[in-house]
This record gives structure tokens, sequence and C-alpha cells, in this order.
């Protein structure tokens, strides 16, 4: 026997569905559905509260409330207790709602007299769009059944507003993914784009939100979840070689998936009348709502989970996967929670912008984003919820704020923005051909970082002299194995040929820390930007350190060739590497093979330690590159992917300076050729400062050519250092406003 209410319950949803199918605008929908929703639940109010904005709520229809107050009232998120049920995504049931704390009395609507009041949101995977209340005159408290009932209720209006049901003449009310949204989020990659969302893995659309037949939906939903189990049971099977934390991630999946409580809720949603998408999008949302309230880490991660398991189990049931078909529009902005390397690469040049939800600083994405010189902004939290595919969006990656459908004067503006850098960029490409000289007749080197082959057209475009830090890493970040020695050969030989002639300094395998492999086991380490990383990690396991300094000579072909080790310590550890590159140097020659016809072995001075290096060690280094990131967080111990800490400190701090400059002379002392390859040697201000205390080689990501170039034309490093001593003799922490006030007076 069926239960009654279960019964009425699907009545319910299959006339509201009819609202669906029969002609009318938004309004008298809504209408429609407000009348059938207390007829059903025998209340005398039945009202529909939808957001306008994503701080407002306005009551769009009412059966019961006195109708002149629809598309007046108004209230503010967590403004009583329709604001409070939006708030928190929780329901609120109570028998005297004007006893209730933080109950707004709003005379227009005539509700003084309904003392039980039941609120639910309407709301679709954590996305809130409404609420939806029933009141009565009785003072009764609402049963669970009830409760559940308008919760499922509220679950198939959510879909419906989703399908833009309601939006007919009301333009922007209740219209899901219809405002405008600005999003706060960190810079990956500076620049500026406008374009239209794609997203990099598309919302799932739900709709047929009412099921006719339960017994057939539930069908559905056992199969859908059998797929689903035995899909987690392979990747358990699949993960024998995986370590042990893996692994128990793994198993708290497989039991989300098989928990008992989560299949029997889903069921008793299609009881009620839901479709079993619907279902899974209900237990979902709920889930979200309880759980965001949650301050434990471990449940909060769990909800990660149940998002994946959710959204696996909604393609399966819909058919709808990541490729749907669609086609990537133009200026196409990529959107996603996180995206790897290699799927970056694959989109490649043709993204206009990346806002990512996580992603830090130096994760993998970031680093091809900025191969790439694509803006890219990070922790742009949320927005794969509200994006939804072509809307318009605009990235500021320089400040890290995204635009989602912005309003007109906020894209003008934009474009001006967009329109002054281009500017720029041209005047710094006709100044491609000229000298990096200052007005003095000082010359600095400009050299350019690479990682990718789709970097090396930046090589003449940019005006850069050479490569200054080529990132071997990112070949074994972006694939799925370990490169083979003859891919990596091939692959720097191509580097070499494309520099014709012009320097390409190799950095070898700079991985641990943030860079980790996807086929390496990963090494739980407390701190590991202090860890087991770079050229520990090459002298450890000199296995892949061979085969990359094999590959490396082959690929040199007899030519000259310029190997530098990352994250070098100790003398002992650089000349460890180094013998290592010249015994394959040895092999190679007894092989008969060619070898590098001029071979020059540097170091990267990454840690404060090695600028203490006794003299023998600079003289015994062809030369040293300074990687500034690493340097200055150590020096400031300041992590550089805490955005809490990662600006604290001024590059042109004096002791950081006067660091450098000792860096400078002991280098000067020995002879031994030294640059800049940190992300500030890219910054103007940055740049001639180094240039002025006597760093000459500056190594930075392409685009920063031009505008270093620009700046240096224009100075004269003699005055600049002139005016960084006077502001140190004056006792400064910082010389940046010396420096700042001497290139603002600074001509043409
Ligand atoms: C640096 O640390 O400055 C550097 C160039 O290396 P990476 O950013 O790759 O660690
Ligand atoms: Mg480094």
């Amino acid at each position: 026997m069926v239960d009654r209410s279960e019964s009425d319950s699907r009545t319910l949803l299959r006339r509201l569905r009819d609202t669906l199918a029969t002609p009318g605008d938004g309004q008298d929908r809504l209408d429609r559905i407000t009348h059938l929703i207390a007829h059903s639940m025998r209340t005398q109010v039945c009202s529909i509260y939808l957001f306008r904005d994503p701080e407002t709520l306005e009551l769009c229809a009412t059966e019961g409330l006195n109708p002149e107050a629809v598309h007046k009232t108004r209230m503010r998120l967590g403004e009583g207790l329709v604001g409070r049920v939006a708030r928190t995504g929780q329901p609120a049931n109570t028998a005297n709602a004007p006893a209730e704390p933080g109950f707004r009395y709003m005379p227009e609507t005539g509700e003084e007299i309904y003392s039980s009041f039941l609120g639910v949101p309407i709301q679709r995977v954590g996305e809130k769009l409404g609420v939806l209340v029933v009141q009565s005159r009785e003072a009764r408290l609402f049963s669970d059944d009830e409760v559940y009932g308008l919760e499922v209720v509220a679950m198939v209006l959510a879909e419906m507003t989703e399908l833009g049901a309601f939006t007919g003449d009301q333009g922007g009310i209740g219209a899901a993914h219809r405002f405008p949204v600005m999003f706060r989020g960190s810079t990956g990659q500076e620049g500026a784009a406008e374009g239209r969302v794609w997203l990099h893995e598309p919302r799932v659309v739900v709709t047929n939100p009412v099921g006719d037949d339960p017994d057939a939906e539930k069908a559905r939903l056992d199969e859908a979840v059998s797929t689903l189990q035995a899909q987690i049971d392979d990747m358990l099977i699949g993960s024998a070689s995986m370590d042990k934390e893996q692994r128990q991630v793994l198993e708290a999946y497989k039991m989300l998936a098989h928990s008992r409580g989560w299949v029997r809720r889903m069921s008793e949603d299609i009881d009620l009348g839901l479709s079993a998408e619907a279902a899974v999008e209900k237990e979902q949302s709920t889930a979200r709502a309880r759980l965001e309230q949650s301050t434990d880490a471990y449940l909060r991660e769990r909800l990660h989970d149940l998002d994946d398991l959710s959204n696996r189990l909604l393609r399966l049931l819909t058919g709808q996967g990541k490729d749907t078909g669609a086609e990537l529009p133009e200026n196409p902005v990529l959107v996603a929670r996180n995206i790897g390397p290699a799927e970056l690469l694959d989109y490649g040049r043709k993204l206009k912008g990346v806002v990512l939800e996580e992603g830090s600083v130096g994760s993998h994405a970031a680093i091809v984003a900025r191969a790439l010189a694509i803006p890219l902004v990070i922790h742009a939290a949320r927005i794969t919820n509200e994006a939804l595919n072509g809307d318009p969006i605009l990235v500021d990656g320089d400040q890290g704020i995204v635009h989602l459908r912005p309003e007109e004067t906020v894209a003008a503006a934009f474009r001006d923005k967009i329109a002054m850098q281009a500017e720029a960029q041209k005047r710094y490409a006709d100044l491609r051909n000229q000298p990096a000289v200052d007005r003095a007749g000082n010359r600095v080197s400009l050299m350019m970082n690479a990682g990718l082959m789709a970097d090396l057209p930046s090589l003449k475009g940019s005006g850069a002299d050479g490569v200054g830090l080529f990132r071997t890493e990112l070949q074994f970040l972006i694939r799925s194995r370990v490169p083979r020695r003859g891919e990596l050969a091939a692959l720097y030989k191509r580097v070499i040929d494309a520099a014709q002639g012009a320097k390409v300094q190799f950095r070898t395998l700079d991985i641990g820390s943030d860079k980790v492999l996807p086929y390496m086991k990963p090494q739980e380490e407390p701190n590991p930007a202090m860890g087991w990383r770079a050229i520990r990690l090459g002298l450890d396991k000199p296995g892949v350190l061979r085969m990359q300094l094999q590959a490396l000579i082959r690929a040199s072909e007899g030519r000259p060739l310029s190997v530098m080790f990352p994250f070098v310590a100790t003398p002992d550890e650089f000349n460890a590497a180094k013998a290592t590159l010249l015994r394959e140097i040895d092999r190679e020659a007894t092989l008969g093979r060619p070898v590098p016809s001029d071979l020059r072995v540097g170091a990267m001075l990454e840690t404060p330690s090695l600028a203490f290096a006794p003299d023998s060690f600079f003289a015994g280094c062809d030369f040293i590159s300074i990687g500034g990131n690493d340097l200055k967080q150590f020096f400031f111990a300041a992590d550089r992917e805490n955005e809490r800490v990662r600006r604290r400190y001024d590059t042109l701090d004096v002791s950081f300076l006067g660091f450098i400059e000792q860096i400078i002379a002991r280098c000067a002392a020995s002879d031994t050729a030294l640059s800049f390859c940190g992300e500030d040697a890219g910054r103007p201000i940055e740049a001639l400062t180094f240039a002025a205390l006597g760093i000459r080689k500056l190594s930075m990501r392409p685009a920063s050519i031009g505008p270093v170039k620009h700046l240096l034309r224009r100075a004269d490093l003699t005055e600049l250092k002139a005016a960084i001593d006077a502001a140190r003799a004056g006792g400064v922490q910082t010389v940046r406003p010396a420096v700042t006030a001497y290139l603002a007076g600074l001509q043409g």
C-alpha cells in the first residue's frame, strides 16, 4: 500500500511539473505553484522568496499573504526567519514565529496572524536560490514528514529555477546565474583578459526533476549506484602501488559510496516523487549545507568526497560527461576547481585566461599558465557553482579579481585597461631590436625563463639574449610517467636548435617541495620546501639525474652546453653533481659520441648558506644564478606559497640588498659570472635595482623583457646606485621609495 503522504507528494510534484509545461510567464507559474503547495500542505500561506541579488531576498509570489507585498517585501541575507533559512541553508520550523529570535515583522504582508512557520532553502548543490515558506494560523510544529516533504518540493523548485522557469518577464529575479558576481582570489599570473566562460567540467543539468514511476526511478538509481561502487572497487584494486594514506582516502570514499543511509535517503526522496537525479542532488545539497557549517577539517574533507561521488552518480544517470559536445566559445576563459598541467597544455594558447577555485602560486597549472603567458586567478572560491558555459567574464590577473557577467560600466573600464596594456606591449615590441643599455651605456643582458617548447617562439619575439633558466621539471610534470632518455634528448635538441646559437642554461630537475610528480610516491615531509628536493633528490637517487645529463649531452651534438644545478646548499653537493656530469661526458666520449664543445657548469644560489661557501667554490663554478624566489623565502623565513606572509618582506629591504651585494662581491672576486633568475628579475623596479647594484644578467618571463628594457633605457644605473646609497645612508628599511622617486623623475 502506498503511504498517503507519499501519494500526496507525488501528485503535488506532478502538478508542479505540469505548470512548467503550460504556457504563461514566470510570474503566472510562481503564483500557480504557491497555490498548489498551500493547498497540498493544508496551510493558509505559501510564499516563495528568491534572491534579487546575492545579499537580498524578495517575496516573488504568495498564496495567503497580501498580494500587494509581492516584489515589494525584501530582506537581507540573515534577516528575519526567511533570511536565516537562506543564510544557514537549514530549515526553520516553529509553532510561534513572532516569538522567535530575529523575527522581523513585515506589516505590509499581513502575516502577523499566522503563528506557525516552516521555511526551507531553495538550493542546488550549495548554491542558494531562495526560500520556500508555508505558514498557518494554528500554533503547531510541522512534523518531520512535512519538513521533508517541503524540502523535496523546494528541490523541484530549485531545478525549475535553474531551467529558467521563472525568469519570464521578471528579468533578474529568481534567475540563477544571471547576476554579476565578483570573485576576489589571488594572482597566479598577471595580465587581463575578457572572454566567455568555458567550464572544464560542466555542471550536469537535470531536466526532469520529477519522476513518474518511483520503482523505475529506484531501479535506475540502484543500477547507477552499483556501477559507481564497481568503479571505486576497481580504483582500489589498481591502488596496490599507492601508499597507505592514499589508500585510506580511497577506503573512506568507498565507505561513503556503500553507505546504506545515503542510498536509503535517496530512495525515500524518490518515493516522494523526485526523479533519481533530483534525489542525488537533494542529498548532495542537504549534506553540503550541513557539512559547510562544520569546523571539523575531516568532515569538510568528506564534503569533497561527497561532491565527487554525487557528480559521478549524476553523470552516470544523465549520460552527461565531460564531453558534452559543446564548442569552445570565442575567447575562452577556462574555469575549473583545479586542473592538471597536461590538461592545461592541451588547451594551450587558445585560452584567454584561467580561473581556478584551488591551485597555488607554485602549482603546476600556475607554472604552465605562466609559461603560456595566460592571465591566471587562483582561489576564486565557488566560481564553478556560479559560472555557466558562455557567461561573459573578465579576468584581472594583476589584482587577482574576476568579474562574472559584469555590468557594462565595469566591462568598459576593464576594456580600457586591456587597451592600455596592449598599447604598452606594442611599445615594448618596438623596442625588441634596441639594445638593453642605460643612458650611460651600461649594458644589461636580458634573458628569458622557459620550460616548454611552447615558450621558445618568445625567444625571438621578446628580444631576449637567450634562455637564462630552462626549468626541465615541466617536461616531467606534464607526463603521466618518467620521460625516456630518447624523448628528453629530442626535446632538448629542439630547444637548442630553436635558440639558434643563443645560450640556454638548462637547470636539472627541481622536483620535490611544491613540484610533485604524479608518478612519484609523495614523501610525507613536514616542510617540503626545505625537504628532500632538487639536487638533494638527484644525488640520492642518481638514476634520473644521470639519465637527464645523458640526454643533455646527446642533445648538444657537439655544440656548447650550459647546465646548472638547483638548490645547492654546500660545495660538496655541487662537486658531486658536477663529477656525475663529467663522468657521463667521459662515458659518451669513450663510446665515440660527440661531447659538448664548451661546457659551462653552474649552481643556483637559493640557500643563504651557499653565499658563505669558501672561495674555492666560487672559483670552481662557471656561473652562479640567484634563484631569488627560494633565496628570499629562506632569507626572511617567509614561505613563498603562503599568502599570509609571502608579500610581507620587501625585496628592496636593505638587509636583502646587502646580502645580494655580498654575493655580487664574491662572484666578482673569483670572476664568476652572475645572473638573477627569480620572479623579481622581471619586475622593472626590482630589476633596475639589481642592475644598479651590479647584476648585469637578468632572466625573466618573456613578457617582462619589454617593460624592463623600456625603463632601463631611460635610466642611468650610476645615478640610481647613488640614490640607493643615499637612502641607505639615511637609515631606511627599504630603498623602494628612493628607487621609485628616481624612476618617476625620468624623462621620456
Ligand atoms: C627561484 O627559486 O628563484 C627559481 C628561479 O626557481 P623556482 O622558482 O623554479 O623554484
Ligand atoms: Mg628555486
